[in-house]
């Protein structure tokens, strides 16, 4: 009945004495109060029991939403009430887009909850619509372990970062090394080396997202003098920075920190972020702003495929287009690959950015970006991804080479 009444509805009105709803009623909505005064009681052994009052701002009626079971109390209007609906669908859309772990332990504290009322009320336990499924039970334990994992593995000094060179293309030796992207690893005492598509995104999603990248930062400014003594001062080095490590309020701070105890020298460092951060156009302009008065240079990774609105960039002082992989793949193999990428070049260029192609992996794909003047490339066809001694070494041998 609750939900004919409600269709097409965003309020309700009750007077004093009316009832929202009854414990044991089936749910279909939450409320919020606009206006108003109502009470929340429930039978115990046949004896009313005022649980709560409430008043304009306070939100009931959720929890049966959230679990799929029927209403655990009865609310009843003290006064004239408006209430503000909240439908099943918008908490439960909420609910799906939330972190998994949170998911979780709002599950289990509902049914905590349940389980004492109805130890204390003597009754059996209902059967819940919508509890959460074991995978995603599964799936939220696992991300809580990794992230212990990943505390253990920054206590234990178990990350390590890659390095992949990044070639000048102009330079038809393939010895030209420009520099290098820094790419973490996790040395797993029992599964091994681990790229990020292992723990990025939980490493992101949870508190260590600031220490890992500030791991990250330290450790490429700590080796940068290695590069410079193995391959000349003008080797770079690219540094991945998460979404959330640059929107941090003192992501300039911790950087000019790091710098100082590093020695490092800014001018030789890039920081790599995502059209993703663009979208909050003006805090990305003040945050780029603020790197690059430190002497950093910044790329602009996966160019592309993100939502970078093209009117905007010539705003940015960003030094690198990087161009995402797909598009690099699908130079030969799609009718307007090629296309993309000479447009892409063309935008660079206009706008006095250097250009990095990402993921060459065919002769074929570093002719033709060759041909179309790519100034800088990088890819498995030309190097893989180094631990630092082999990349300082595939420096060295490249600048005798070049000798
Ligand atoms: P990305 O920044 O786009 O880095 C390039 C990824 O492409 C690297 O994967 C690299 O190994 C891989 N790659 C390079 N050349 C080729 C190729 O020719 N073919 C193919 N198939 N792949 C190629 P990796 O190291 O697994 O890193 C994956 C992503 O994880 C990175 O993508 C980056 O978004 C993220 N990441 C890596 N290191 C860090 C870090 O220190 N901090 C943060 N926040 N993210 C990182
Ligand atoms: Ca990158
Ligand atoms: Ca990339």
């Amino acid at each position: 009945m609750e939900r004919s009444l409600l269709e097409g509805l965003s309020h309700r009105v009750f007077q004093a004495g009316d009832t929202v709803f009854r414990e044991g009623e089936v749910g279909n909505c939450a409320y919020l109060i606009e206006q108003g005064r109502v009470e929340i009681s429930t039978l115990c052994d046949g004896i009313r029991m005022v649980l709560a009052e409430m008043g304009p701002g306070d939100l009931f009626g959720e929890m049966a939403i959230i679990d799929g079971r029927p209403r655990t109390a009865t609310v009843t209007a003290l006064e004239a009430t408006r209430l503000m609906i909240v439908s099943q669908a918008q908490i439960r859309a909420r609910l799906h887009d939330a972190d998994p772990v949170l998911r979780l332990l709002l599950t289990v504290v509902l049914e905590r909850f349940r389980h004492s009322k109805e130890t204390l009320s003597g009754s059996l336990p209902e059967p819940a619509l919508t509890t959460l499924p074991t995978a995603d039970r599964g799936d939220a334990i696992a991300r809580m372990v990794l992230e212990s994992e990943l505390q253990r593995a920054l206590e234990q000094n178990e990350f390590e970062l890659f390095y992949q060179p990044i070639f000048d293309l102009g330079d038809r030796s393939d010895h030209g090394i420009a520099g290098f992207e820094a790419l973490l690893r996790w040395r797993h005492p029992e599964r091994g080396l681990l790229g990020p598509g292992h723990f990025i995104d939980v490493a992101e999603q949870s508190v260590l997202c600031g220490a890992i990248g500030r791991w990250v930062i330290s450790e490429a400014c700590r080796r940068q003098a290695q590069f410079a003594a193995a391959g000349g001062e003008q080797v770079y080095l690219s540094i991945n920075l998460s979404a959330r490590q640059f929107t941090e309020d003192d992501f300039a701070g911790q950087l000019a920190a790091i710098v100082q105890a590093t020695g490092a020298d800014p001018g030789r460092l890039t920081l790599e972020i995502t059209e993703r951060l663009l979208l909050d156009f003006e805090s990305a302009q003040v945050r780029i702003e603020q790197c690059r008065a430190q002497g950093f240079q910044i790329a602009l990774d996966d160019f592309g495929t993100g939502y970078s609105s093209l009117s905007c960039l010539h705003r940015l002082p960003i030094d690198t287009l990087k161009i995402d992989r797909s598009f690099v793949n699908a130079m030969l193999q799609e009718s307007h690959g090629m296309s993309i990428i000479r447009a892409v070049l063309d935008l660079a260029h206009n706008l006095g950015m250097r250009a990095v192609a990402e993921g060459i992996e065919l002769p074929a794909e570093l002719a033709a970006l060759r041909e179309l003047k790519c100034g800088y490339g990088q890819g498995f066809l030309l190097a893989r991804p180094l631990p630092l001694a082999e990349a300082l070494a595939r420096l060295q041998a490249g600048q005798s080479a070049a000798a």
